[in-house]
């Protein structure tokens, strides 16, 4: 029995058919298949070039012709289907020169990377296994079709993907691949770090996380990731804590705690990794606040300042820095819940309400002012509204005779 989204595209896999192809579903969406996992998209390969595709179906988009990849939107949905190739020359441990396509199924799954991931199902659910992937699958195996040195000689990222699947698939490494590791390592020098990126992060998301990192540091394949160099002892350190309830931002956060980096260093190992500008943000506002939960604990203002959010992730990870400690984590919900005003917008009075009220024109004091009501409202001396506001201002008499 093949799952929904093998049915929803089996027409697809008809239609290339009747034009005289062979098409397949291919890679990820197979292993997770055999493996019994769920599969959320599938990845179809065929024996009809780009062209061929264009004239069977009328809807699609070119999103790698080169590669020999178009996507193809059948109702409703959109299927990446990619033409067999064969990646035949490697010179400089990246990418193939040139990727010639095919029209042997076979061909195009001994280019694949590991067994499992070479293996081809058809529109009927038979499987197509010429590397004995299922096997590999059956007792957990993360094996390179063919010869390990030739495979990471060609491209070096694939044994960052081997570390990804140890991790996402809790498989193991088998013994000749792993073994090709130390000499291949340092191929990972030419890979783009976007690539790297990717893996990195499906690897962090993983349940076998804890290991995977590990044996990025054991391995020798740290140095070759953007700012851990000089860090095996604490990846090591990181790699025993990461545990399964931290979300990706907080398990960078507490890498970055682990690295003890501080200030510019944060920034630039954040960049060095290309994280989008957005992400660094938040986990430089994550890891700050983590700073400042080490030194004390939440109050009012903090978790206003923090937000809900931010203070959940950095309180989880201090939790984890620290399991001996008690959590706030209840009282932190509480505490926020209860907090007359979530941000500085709900504020009964504006800049202009106070420029009125005290005849005085725009400056410095207007921001200061506006915080030290903030402050007294989060702290409930004075309640959020603009008749109180008012009269507090009155009674303690402050501001009128600043300056
Ligand atoms: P996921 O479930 O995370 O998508 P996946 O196995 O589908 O895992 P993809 O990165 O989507 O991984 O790649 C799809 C398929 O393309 C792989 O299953 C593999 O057959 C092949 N592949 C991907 N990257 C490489 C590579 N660097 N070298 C050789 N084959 C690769
Ligand atoms: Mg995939």
């Amino acid at each position: 029995m093949i799952g929904k989204p093998f049915m929803e595209a089996v027409p697809v896999l008809e239609l290339i058919e009747r034009s005289g192809f062979e098409a397949y579903f291919v890679g990820g969406s197979v292993r997770d298949h055999i493996l019994g996992r769920e599969i959320a998209d599938v990845d179809i390969a065929t024996s009809a070039l780009p062209e061929e595709l264009k004239r069977i179906f009328s809807k699609t988009t070119d999103v790698g012709v080169e590669h020999g990849t178009i996507l193809v939107h059948f109702k409703g949905a959109s299927y990446e289907i990619t033409t067999f190739r064969s990646e035949a020359e490697y010179s400089d441990f990246r990418r193939p020169d040139k990727v010639s396509f095919i029209r042997s199924l076979r061909e195009d799954l001994q280019r694949r990377d590991f067994t499992m991931n070479a293996i081809a199902m058809d529109k009927d659910g038979e499987i197509i296994d010429p590397f004995a992937g299922k096997d590999a699958i059956h007792s957990k195996q993360i094996v390179t079709v063919g010869n390990p040195d030739e495979r990471f000689g060609e491209d070096a990222l694939r044994m960052l993907r081997a570390v990804r699947f140890l991790s996402q698939l809790s498989f193991s490494i088998e013994d000749k691949t792993l073994k090709s590791f130390q000499q291949h390592c340092r191929l990972l020098e030419n890979i783009a770090v976007e690539r790297k990126t990717v893996e990195f992060e499906k690897m962090l998301q993983g349940p076998d996380r804890s290991k995977a990192v590990k044996l990025l540091a054991t391995s020798g394949m740290f140095q070759y990731l953007p700012g851990l160099k000089q860090h095996q002892e604490s990846l090591i350190r990181f790699s025993s804590q990461i545990s399964e309830n931290l979300e990706l931002a907080e398990t960078w956060v507490l890498l970055l705690y682990e690295l003890g980096l501080a200030g510019k260093e944060i920034e630039d190992f954040l960049r060095a990794w290309k994280l989008p500008v957005q992400k660094i943000k938040k986990l430089k506002q994550i890891h700050s606040w983590l700073l400042l939960r080490i030194d004390a604990q939440w109050n009012e203002e903090s978790l206003y300042k923090a937000g809900l959010e931010n203070a959940i992730s950095s309180e989880k990870v201090y939790k984890t820095l620290f399991p001996e400690k008690s959590s706030m984590i209840g009282q932190i919900t509480q505490i926020h819940e209860q907090l007359p005003i979530k941000h500085r917008q709900e504020l009964k009075v504006t800049g202009n309400d106070l420029m009125a009220w005290l005849d005085r024109n725009p400056g410095p004091w207007l921001r200061e002012l506006l915080e030290e009501i903030e402050k007294a409202v989060i702290h409930g001396i004075v309640q959020n509204e603009k008749e109180k506001i008012k009269a507090w201002l009155n009674g303690s008499n402050l501001k009128s005779e600043k300056n």
